[in-house]
């Protein structure tokens, strides 16, 4: 095979250069960092002067972690490290409720950001007489403008479809005759079930590849997908807090992920003690992003679980790779690429006063889609009987879950005392989706 590269010289740099450019940037970032109140804070108690401290890329572990919760406490200004005039953009995380966490881009984070996922994008063998539809969410969601300006930077024509009515996606794959989709997994899985619904023969389409990724899926959901939709499907994967998209990607020998490392360092850690771990061990992926002005962040906790691979990858290219994620070290749920927390669900029903104390939440496939449901029990002052009130109410928890988590869940209401309640630990969460990682 020959692989292409997007910016060959910096794709293949020598290991010893590569790091070398990781330790300078680090630096660099650890001044950065100081401007931002958080991390002038965090990184004096660490008793970290300035760059000086780092000579050799191991001087990284003085540095404490960061987690989400840092970041939520930070809202909204307190990680920001350049005057807010020079700031252009923000994203926020999918589906938290209360408060974001919220990232912001200067110009500059913006290009860099594209550049790396144009990178990615190019490694898959696409070029710009590809024509993209980007089938994934736009909106304070990464996904969407992250891969339309980097699929813009490629130079393919990109379609802004968003994701939803199977109708029109396939109208606008064959109008505009799209080769190349981005969706999450099981939005890719859903298009194909519909197609025959929809009157759309295969050879109609000019597809050939798809990126999926912003939800954990196995190797055979990619073989399914691959096999039934009749394209290449590449992973792609990365977190709002380390731009979104473009962190790292499979490239043509589609065996694992390149993280690109001129942009952040990763370590993997044991998730329990937090050290450092061999290379090609498993454990929690901590990220720093090496190269962003306007919001620093130094080791942050992922709390995705990966390996990283040790041997080089056919493609010629040196960033490290990592395997597929297999899952969370917390118990964050990932609803049709909606990050969810149940924490989030139990805090909207249990501030209604006409719920019980008994509440389940169900996440299993419907089709190829993933399905919520939130069962609770009713308060002791519900009348099980009138129907009237108890659709109203149901309506009700619908519609304030749907405010706050950005996911329309299926509600059911059931009498004081039906839910089973378990002895140990309660158990409020039934995932039943297949989990064949
Ligand atoms: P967000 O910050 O909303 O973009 O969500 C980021 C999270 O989505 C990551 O921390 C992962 O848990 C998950 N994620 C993104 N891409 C992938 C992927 N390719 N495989 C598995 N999980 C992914
Ligand atoms: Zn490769």
């Amino acid at each position: 095979m020959t692989y292409q590269y997007w910016d060959k010289e910096t794709e293949t740099l020598p290991r010893g250069d590569l790091e070398a450019f990781q330790l300078s940037s680090l630096r660099a970032a650890v001044v950065r960092a100081f401007g931002s109140p958080f991390y002038a804070a965090r990184l004096a108690e660490a008793g970290i002067g300035g760059p000086e401290d780092f000579r050799t890329q191991a001087d990284l572990r003085r540095i404490p972690f960061t987690t989400k919760g840092d970041l939520r406490a930070a809202f909204p200004y307190g990680m920001l490290a350049v005057p807010k005039d020079e700031i252009i953009r923000l994203h926020a995380s999918s589906g938290t409720t209360g408060v974001p966490t919220t990232i912001y881009f200067a110009k500059k984070d913006l290009e860099r950001w594209s550049s790396y996922v144009a990178r990615s994008i190019y490694s898959t063998g696409c070029t710009r007489s590809d024509v993209f539809q980007n089938m994934i969410t736009y909106g304070l969601f990464t996904g969407g403008l992250g891969f339309h300006y980097g699929a813009e930077e490629v130079g393919m024509l990109v379609i802004p479809s968003g994701p939803g009515n199977t109708a029109r996606q396939f109208r606008l794959m064959k109008d505009f005759g799209t080769t190349v989709v981005h969706a999450t997994p099981s939005f890719l899985l859903h298009v194909q079930s519909k197609m025959e619904e929809e009157g759309v023969a295969r050879s109609e389409l000019a597809l050939r590849k798809a990126f999926a990724g912003a939800e954990p899926y196995s190797e055979d959901t990619r073989r399914r997908i691959e096999k039934l939709l009749a394209v290449d499907v590449y992973n792609s994967y990365g977190l709002s807090e380390m731009n979104g998209p473009g962190v790292a990607f499979e490239c043509q020998a589609k065996d694992g992920m390149h993280l690109w490392e001129d942009g952040y360092i990763a370590e993997i850690v044991d998730p329990d003690t937090l050290e450092v771990l061999p290379e090609g061990e498993t454990g929690e992926l901590v990220l720093t992003i090496l190269c962003r002005e306007a919001t620093p962040i130094l080791r942050y906790r992922t709390r995705d679980l990966t390996s990283f691979y040790t041997e080089v990858c056919p493609c010629g290219r040196t960033h490290r790779r990592i395997r597929r994620i297999t899952g969370r070290t917390d118990d964050m749920l990932i609803i049709n690429g909606v990050n969810v927390f149940p924490s989030q669900i139990e805090e909207v029903i249990m501030a209604m006063g006409e719920v019980g104390n008994n509440y389940l939440i169900v996440v299993e496939k419907d089709g190829a889609l993933d399905r919520l449901t939130v069962k609770t029990e009713v308060g002791p002052d519900i009348f099980m009987d009138d129907a009237r009130p108890l659709n109203a109410l149901r309506e009700r928890i619908r519609k304030t879950l749907q405010a706050s988590i950005s996911i329309n869940p299926h509600v059911e209401l059931h009498e004081p005392g039906a839910l089973p309640v378990s002895e140990g630990k309660a158990k409020r969460v039934v995932d039943s989706r297949p989990k064949d990682v």
